[in-house]
């Protein structure tokens, strides 16, 4: 029996390991059996060439539970280890500057590890004794066997065993316990060990007997040893695929397409990646990326290695180039990683350009699912948007698909503007805005359909590209005006009725809903009598304002503004204004003539200012001049009073006013049961 203590410089490792390393406890397990897994390749390897004679088909690793004794084993038919390899190997431990780099690290675990080589060592985060029964396959090794309790002192023995290879036996501690249940020991397993290259056996298959699950005397296998993405492209089908995506996401729907990733220059990648189906553009994403080692599960944190729009889609990375022993603020800035997440947007978007290129029916058969991913990687990675602007789709509300370029030809005729602009008519509420498409068809535009959660983003990303590319929301202007061809016609009402007509108008006006400003235009005698728009500009300043969040929201805090656009040709709308002048003439006279009397006055005294220095007026006119403004103040008060109160108990005002509000959808509730009321009384 040899005695000694393991090589640690200064301080001891086992409390180290204890005290920083709790939150990712269930590693270890990962770490014992990628070491099986290693031993087990080398040895293939050494079989191979020629240097190893035994056959290495059946070569398993084994995980068993002993929990009378307390153990957790993992055994597995290796390269093993000589007594030496043991001194070398497993004692001498370099360890220097070890309590600085911990500190530093110490809620990353795969960081701890990593540096130090910790791999084995992880065994006594969760116990309290480990030992390593080993045969090396060299010729005539003697097994031996290490043995250590969490000091840093350790015994080897000679002892018996059969067949080469290596045991890890973990004799679990008592804050451990929770390891030494079947169900949580295959938890770990399906989690880190799902996909590694050789066999790992954990119990007995069980089969349903005497009312009971029994286990069987077979294996009980819980790895794939050859997942799909460790195999050519050409050798799978989609069904292969689709079937893999099952195997990464038992309860996901199927998914749309699937990215193959095969690189070996100049890092090794290999993948597959799948855009997912979802039900809704928001749903929160509970299946991940996966990200593999030479196909041991490393995280499903893969932000950094991934771009940012693409840790939405499924599937699987596997590369060894990933240097995944270190801590996530090293990771996003390493060349490497930014080359592969590059080179992932790449391939992303060739795929898209492929699937587009060879089947366009399809492509736009899923466009609805799939356009919020292009959205969100056209708008966050300048070189994605490069590549998908060649198939970035518009839809119109036919149902058509176009290319921005087939759409361009398509409309340039019949909607550019004076300036020269083509002008994309398009709807986010095809119901809501029923009447504004109908209008547009009707004078022959085209209509698209834009309802994503990115649209308002998107569109203004496009008129960034493309400035020659307008796009306005249906429901922004009368028909009239939504792509102005030329300087339409004056109004004919004068400036004084539509003052007095804009107030009459704005009494009957919803309250608490935002400001209507009123607008005459002419739309012809048979268009709707009032239309209700909202601003383009203000309205996308307002939508934009939900994605900048913080302090800067301006927009978002102003009230919504609408236009009341009353058709002055309008038989109904005439009939207002005559109305009107009949019935206020008479009550406004006196106003009427108190500001005109007052106006004049004004006039005349801004007259007397005029090419003075402030410090020349008299201060008895200065004064004057603001006793006459607050005189002409109270009187254009007294006179709105008037006309708001006049407007209030205009039926007709109040009718035409609220079916524009019925036609936008937004005459609800109280106001809409009054509406049909007075219509009622109207129509008897
Ligand atoms: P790493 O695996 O990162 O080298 P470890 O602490 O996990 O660090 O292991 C140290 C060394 O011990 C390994 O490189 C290997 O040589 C040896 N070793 C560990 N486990 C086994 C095993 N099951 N069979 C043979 N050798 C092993």
């Amino acid at each position: 029996m040899q005695k000694g203590t393991i090589g640690v410089a200064s301080e001891n490792l086992f409390p180290i390991i204890k005290k920083f390393l709790y939150s990712d406890h269930d590693i270890f397990l990962r770490e014992i059996v990628s070491n099986a897994v290693d031993a087990t390749q080398k040895l293939k390897t050494l079989a191979s060439v020629g240097k190893y004679s035994g056959n290495m088909e059946a070569a398993k690793i084994e995980v068993k539970l002993d929990k009378e004794a307390g153990t957790i084993t993992v055994s597995d038919m290796g390269i093993g280890m000589t007594a030496d390899e043991i001194e070398k190997y497993i004692n001498q431990i370099a360890f220097s500057g070890a309590n600085e780099f911990v500190e530093k690290y110490e809620n990353d675990a795969n960081a701890i590890i990593g540096h130090f080589g910790l791999g084995f060592y992880s065994s006594f985060m969760v116990s309290d004794k480990v030992e390593i029964i080993t045969r090396s396959y060299q010729d005539g090794a003697n097994a031996v066997k290490w043995s250590c309790d969490g000091s840093p002192n350790y015994e080897i023995t000679e002892v018996e065993k059969e067949g080469i290879g290596t045991d890890i036996v973990m004799y679990v501690n008592e804050e451990s316990k929770e390891f030494l249940e079947d169900a949580r020991l295959s938890e770990i397993l399906n989690k880190y060990c799902k996909f590694l290259p050789v066999p790992v056996i954990f119990g007995k298959e069980q089969e349903w007997k005497d009312g009971k699950m029994e286990d069987t005397d077979k294996d009980k296998q819980v790895n794939d040893v050859a997942p799909a993405w460790t195999k050519k492209p050409v050798d799978l089908k989609e069904e292969d695929y689709q079937n893999f995506y099952r195997q990464l996401y038992p309860m996901g729907d199927d998914p749309l397409f699937n990215i193959h990733l095969n690189v070996d220059y100049p890092f090794n990648l290999t993948g597959i990646l799948y855009f997912p189906k979802l039900k809704n553009n928001v749903e929160i994403q509970k299946n991940k990326i996966q990200l593999y080692c030479n196909q041991v599960f490393v995280t499903d944190s893969v932000e950094g290695i991934v771009p940012e729009f693409l840790t939405l889609l499924h599937g699987v990375i596997d590369s060894p180039d990933i240097p995944l022993n270190v801590s996530r603020s090293y990771l996003q800035s390493d060349g490497n990683v930014k080359k592969i997440s590059s080179h992932i947007t790449k391939k992303v978007a060739d795929r898209l350009a492929e699937i587009f290129k060879n089947d366009r029916k399809q492509f736009e058969e899923k466009w609805d699912d799939l356009k919020i991913f292009i959205e969100y990687g056209m708008l966050s990675e300048e070189k994605f948007y490069d590549r998908a602007i060649k198939y970035f789709m518009v839809k119109n509300t036919d149902g058509k698909f176009y290319t921005l370029d087939e759409y361009e030809t398509a409309i340039k005729d019949n909607q550019t503007d004076k300036e020269n602009n083509v002008i994309c008519l398009y709807t986010n509420d095809e119901v809501e805005q029923f009447s504004f498409i109908e209008a547009a068809k009707n004078k022959g535009y085209d209509v698209l359909v834009m309802d994503s959660v990115l649209s308002t983003p998107m569109v203004n990303k496009l008129e960034e590209k493309f400035p020659n590319r307008k796009f306005v929301r249906v429901d922004s202007d009368v028909v009239e005006k939504l792509i102005q061809k030329d300087d339409a016609a004056q109004v004919e009402i004068s400036a004084e009725d539509q003052s007095d007509l804009s107030t009459v108008f704005q009494a009957v006006c919803p309250a608490g809903k935002g400001n209507f400003i009123v607008d005459f235009q002419n739309m012809g005698e048979t268009a709707a009598p009032m239309v209700i728009t909202r601003n383009e500009f203000m309205r996308r300043m307002k939508d934009m304002s939900q994605f900048q969040g913080g302090g800067m929201n301006f927009y978002g805090e102003l009230p919504d503004s609408y236009n009341l656009v009353v058709n002055a040709e309008h038989p109904l709308v005439k009939q207002v204004m005559e109305a009107k002048s009949t019935d206020m003439t008479e009550t406004l006279k006196d106003v009427n003539y108190n500001l005109a009397v007052k106006q004049a006055e004004k006039e005349g005294l801004v007259k007397a200012k005029e090419g003075k220095k402030e410090e020349e007026v008299p201060q008895a006119e200065k004064e004057q001049l603001e006793s006459v403004e607050k005189e002409l103040e109270t009187l254009s008060t007294e006179k709105r009073e008037k006309l708001t109160q006049y407007g209030k108990e205009n039926k007709l005002s109040k009718q035409l006013v609220d079916l524009a509000l019925l036609a936008n959808g937004m005459l609800k509730g109280e106001d809409l049961n009054a509406f049909v009321k007075r219509s009622i009384d109207l129509i008897k």
